[in-house]
């Protein structure tokens, strides 16, 4: 019955109408939201599903969820289906940035709030409101993390004096997630000072975000990069200290290419020491090899809390209002300044894993014991 209702609000909609004006008279049970999410390869995203759909459901919406298998045509396909079911407002999560453009024209045709969540939708001025972490951050913490982990740096990013040479190798994301360059960049900022030293040595020279790039932040891309990595600058008995990876899964391709070549398996063993290797995402698995010092640090975003503001946005649109936004001038998407609300993120080590994740009700004891 919702559904049909909302196909009918929004046909009635129509030219010139503006879903605004017919939405806030609307009761939440006859508004429809479309909620775009990329994969479900990555638990981050199916908890974010789940928590938007959950809370959308809570506020009283229909809610139509769809997850597009990290295939671009495939979310442009979901997206267009959705606008012609007639959904009142849309949240999503693109797989490359810039490949919507047609379907929000088409969104903003017909008067369709758009919501960018956690990746900057790009090109396109059809894009309402942004809701995402402070992801230059993300980056700083992770570099910080990797220095912090060799003992560059304390926590705080203080230098402690010591000057290694460490040798690290770098990792980013997906070049079309506008988030990718945002954590690089993040990361170089804390780490170019101790490559232009000599304290880090990178030594396969691959110090670009094209050289370190991961395609769809692919875990196996990841495992291929690194076992070449290994066999092309570390065959003359050198080992690797650190690594700098954006992202959990990323991580654990990384750290299964240094297994099988005899590294760890923890960051005690001999001769070989597990690298520092960093992280995103705080996914479970990946939480308990920190937990068991394989990994060293991960960094952590409440997706519940991001998931929170994504219904805020949308309710507000959906009641002829502005979304509050604390941020109105990084996120430039090449078209427009795009009004944001970016939360805040928070490295996991060790011994944060009870504080951070176990009494915040993240994740069960029991649940990170077993990494799943
Ligand atoms: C998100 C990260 C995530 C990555 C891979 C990025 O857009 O901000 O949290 O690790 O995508 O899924």
């Amino acid at each position: 019955l919702g559904a049909s209702l909302a196909l009918t609000l929004s046909a009635c909609g129509g030219e010139g109408a503006g879903s605004t004006n017919d939405t806030e008279n609307a009761a939440p049970e006859d508004l429809t939201i479309g909620v775009s999410m990329p994969t479900e390869t990555s638990e981050r995203w199916i908890a974010d599903g789940a928590n938007v759909e959950d809370q959308l459901e809570g506020a009283g919406y229909q809610v139509e969820l769809l997850y597009a298998g990290d295939d671009i045509p495939t979310q442009s396909q979901q997206i267009d289906q959705m606008i012609a079911q007639g959904v009142d407002a849309l949240i999503v999560a693109a797989i490359d940035g810039t490949a919507l453009s047609a379907q929000l024209q088409n969104a903003a045709d017909q008067d369709i709030p758009v919501i960018s969540y956690d990746r900057l939708i790009r090109e396109t001025e059809n894009v309402d409101f942004y809701v995402s972490f402070d992801n230059f951050k993300v980056g700083v913490a992770q570099g910080t993390a990797l220095l912090t982990g060799l003992g560059i740096t304390d926590e705080e990013g203080n230098p402690t004096g010591a000057t290694g040479p460490f040798n690290v190798e770098l990792f980013a994301g997906s070049l079309d997630d506008n988030n990718a360059g945002f954590f690089f960049d993040g990361a170089m900022s804390v780490l170019q000072p101790f490559i232009d030293s000599g304290t880090l040595v990178v030594k396969s020279g691959q110090t670009s975000i094209e050289q370190a790039a991961t395609l769809r932040w692919s875990q196996e891309t990841a495992q291929r990069r690194m076992e070449d990595l290994l066999t092309s600058s570390y065959n003359d008995g050198s080992v690797v200290n650190g690594v700098l990876s954006p992202y959990d899964g990323i991580s654990r391709g990384i750290i299964t290419a240094l297994q099988n070549a005899g590294y760890g398996p923890t960051q005690d063993a001999q001769p070989k020491p597990m690298p520092v290797i960093t992280g995103q995402d705080a996914e479970i698995a990946s939480v308990k090899l920190i937990a068991d010092n394989v990994q060293d640090s991960t960094v952590f975003k409440d997706t519940r809390l991001l998931a929170e503001q994504a219904v805020a946005a949308a309710t507000a649109y959906l009641e002829g209002e502005e979304p509050e936004a604390n941020d109105t001038e990084t996120y430039d998407n090449g078209v427009k300044v795009v009004p944001s609300y970016l939360l805040p993120i928070e490295t996991v080590y060790q011994d944060d894993i009870q504080s951070v994740l176990i009494d915040s009700g993240y994740y069960t004891a029991e649940e990170v014991a077993a990494g799943q």
